[in-house]
């Protein structure tokens, strides 16, 4: 590990104080556990001169949970998230999503909205500076290549793992941003922008692994809230390498209503495959009728569509996107016959 550089830290107690010191330092990073952010600078992936620490901002810190609406502010730690009574009864998908990532020490530290907006990774992005730099950068940092897909003609593929994301677009989260320029709410799904497609240009809406959120420059999360429905059944599991403490080789969250027989409704999102994470469309087509293999056979087509797994990780895409299929179908049965 190579020694961090120089940088001032600095604590506003407010929200408006956040965002002026955030319009005044565009160049700031914003630090909540800084489990990933402070080994991305130890790497000199990234080069803030300033982090605008926010965990003293107690508008941040809020978790609001019943049966009705989900209300979790950015600066909530994961552990308080993940083992919070309410979470746990109302929103299973999202405590189960928590008490999944990484180990111990990173959810009490780490930070919702650090998960929410966690930066793609990739086996040639996530190294030192000397690994990096011996290797040729490549354009997720300063150098012009893709090594996982030199001919993608300036896309970058890397993947999204946050576990959060999945289990609260499963639930049609709302986003709440802000910044110098004032709040905003969007559909969680509006967030991620990471389609790394080789036909359209980088946009507020559109982008790869590189350019993976649709934040305006200053803006930060500053809360996440879903609504319950009534009867929804849901869940989230993971498979990854080492089982205490790892990114996902895949991670499922699914949603469903069953009435008698038949699944009337299913909400199925995926991370660790794309640089987004995906929720996946066409769920909608297989409801209104019994559960059987003929609903497993498409929602196979569905991921095999939808999931893109590169060689972005040491295990190969196509086993990726297999344990994704495995995993929804495992989770969908599961809840199905709870
Ligand atoms: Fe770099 Fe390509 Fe990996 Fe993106 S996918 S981080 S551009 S090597």
């Amino acid at each position: 590990m190579d020694a961090l550089p120089e940088f001032e830290v600095v604590q506003p107690s407010t929200l408006d104080e956040a965002i002026a010191l955030r319009g005044r330092h565009p160049e700031s990073s914003l630090l909540g556990g800084g489990t990933d952010l402070i080994v991305n600078i130890r790497r000199g992936i990234v080069a803030p001169s300033m982090l605008i620490e926010l965990n003293r901002v107690s508008e941040l810190r809020v978790i609001k949970a019943d049966a009705r609406t989900l209300e979790v502010g950015s600066s909530v730690k994961v552990a308080d998230l993940a083992a919070h009574p309410d979470v746990e009864q109302h929103y299973p998908v999202v405590a189960q999503a928590a008490k999944l990532i990484a180990g111990p020490t990173h959810r009490n530290m780490g930070t919702v909205g650090g998960n929410i907006c966690l930066d793609t990774r990739c086996i040639y992005y996530n190294q030192s500076e000397w690994w990096r730099g011996a290797n040729h950068h490549c354009l997720k940092t300063t150098g012009e290549i893709c090594h996982v897909a030199p001919k993608s003609r300036g896309v970058c593929f890397a993947t999204y793992s946050g576990d959060l994301a999945p289990a609260l677009l499963t639930l049609a989260a709302e986003i709440d941003l802000i910044g110098p320029l004032g709040k905003r709410t969007i559909p969680l799904s509006g967030l991620y922008i990471g389609y790394a497609r080789q036909d359209q240009p980088i946009t507020e809406s559109t982008g790869d692994g590189k350019y993976y959120l649709s934040l305006r420059p200053g803006e930060f999360v500053a809360a996440v809230r879903a609504r319950n429905t009534s009867g929804l059944r849901s869940a989230y599991e993971k498979v990854r390498i080492r089982r205490s403490i790892e990114y996902p080789v895949a991670g499922v969250a699914v949603a469903l209503r069953r009435d008698g027989d038949k699944l009337i409704d299913l909400r199925v999102a995926i991370t660790g495959t794309n640089p987004r994470p995906v929720l996946l469309d066409g769920t909608a087509e297989i409801c209104d009728r019994p559960l059987d293999d003929r609903t497993f056979q498409r929602l196979d087509d569905l991921v095999r569509d939808q999931v893109m797994a590169m060689k972005t990780t040491f295990t190969p895409g196509h086993y990726r996107r297999r344990v994704a299929s495995v995993l929804v179908r495992r989770v969908v049965e599961r809840l199905f016959a709870a």
